[in-house]
């Protein structure tokens, strides 16, 4: 365990129990950052999971389902333990912001380094401390401030084949309508807690400046479900089927020449924007496209003479997310686009 850290919780104690996790040695340069909530609701015998939210502090839909977990579930409804860092990032949180005050990105900054800046050390809690302690390891994002995703939870693709049927299994718990597969570059939380063999649940909930009544059902339904799925918390499991849904879409969003985008996440480099100006959506996220299909198109504030820019899809797929603010500029990446992935396919690959 890092010696700066301390959580004021014993995690390994039984019943309702609230705290923080503090450096120690915060000073100046701590702050309110430095204060992350922390709950754990433990009882008996079964598999501990450890539910993120607040990860960027612009994604919000994650972070009130986890504060909305802290106080509905009672110990008694719990085999095993949730532990349950429900706003990781509070200072980028209240500032309406993905990242931390320092400009750091708390989702690069794994596995993290004890002797490094507050966040980082943050990072080497978790990777030390949080994931040893758990065998599921969920961490719930949206696109944030000035996106659009599908709500669905995702995951990236381990090569050991049995922790990824675990994985996939997990993430399909969730049981939104489309689930897809994403490229991530090593340093991001569910990264480390994928490399000590942990199963893995990352979310896309939306994003944007409202959260919309049906997104955050799905972010507290899917989360519960996939509590139930792996056995920690009392109830039925629901599927898909079970609701009467039709199977999920599932779609490819992993791309492997290590690009990542100048804007946001990355995510979004399906289309980079070749002008400025103001972003006109044709197709709505969820939907499938064809190759050369316009998605959109680039109006010119400046030359109103001038015709438009269109962005056309650059293969057939499903449009998964965009950019929401209409004001962009050149070079900017503006969707995320996949192509359909058959499920065995998947679980076959080497
Ligand atoms: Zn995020």
């Amino acid at each position: 365990m890092s010696s700066l850290m301390q959580c004021t919780i014993d995690l390994g104690g039984s019943g309702r129990q609230a705290g923080h996790i503090r450096l120690l040695s915060g000073g100046s340069a701590g702050g309110p950052d430095l204060l992350a909530p922390i709950v754990s609701i433990a009882n008996g015998a079964g598999p501990t999971v450890l539910v993120c939210g607040g990860n960027h502090g612009d994604e919000y839909e994650g972070q009130i389902a986890a504060l909305r977990l802290a106080r509905d579930i009672e110990p008694a409804q719990v085999s095993g333990r949730i532990i349950i860092v429900p706003v990781i990032s509070g200072a980028a949180s209240r500032a309406h912001a993905r990242l931390w005050p320092s400009g750091a990105n708390f989702n690069r900054s794994f596995p993290g380094n004890p002797d490094g800046p507050p966040i980082e050390q943050l990072a080497h809690f978790f990777s030390t401390v949080l994931f040893p302690a758990a065998d599921i390891v969920i961490d719930m994002h949206s696109a944030g401030a000035f996106g659009w995703i599908v709500p669905c939870s995702h995951m990236c693709v381990p090569k050991n084949r049995a922790q990824r049927k675990l994985m996939l299994e997990a993430m399909e718990a969730w049981n939104s309508d489309f689930h897809f597969l994403y490229t991530s570059h090593g340093n991001y939380l569910p990264n480390e807690a994928e490399r000590q063999g942990k199963i893995v649940v990352t979310t896309e909930l939306g994003g944007g400046n409202r959260i919309p009544v049906a997104v955050q059902e799905l972010a507290w339904s899917g989360l519960t479900n996939v509590l139930r799925h792996v056995g920690v918390l009392e109830g039925k499991v629901a599927t898909r089927a079970s609701l009467g849904l039709p199977p999920a879409t599932l779609v490819d969003c992993r791309f492997d020449d290590g690009r990542i985008g100048n804007v946001g996440s990355g995510l979004f480099d399906s289309i980079v924007a070749p002008a400025g100006g103001l972003f006109e959506v044709l197709v709505e996220p969820g939907s499938a496209v064809a190759e050369g299909e316009p998605v959109g198109r680039i109006w010119s504030p400046d030359d109103p003479t001038l015709p438009p820019v269109e962005l056309r899809s650059p293969f057939s797929g499903y449009l998964i997310g965009l950019k929401t603010l209409p004001v962009i500029e050149r070079g900017q990446s503006l969707a995320l686009i996949g192509r359909l992935i058959d499920r065995d396919a998947l679980l076959k690959e080497m």
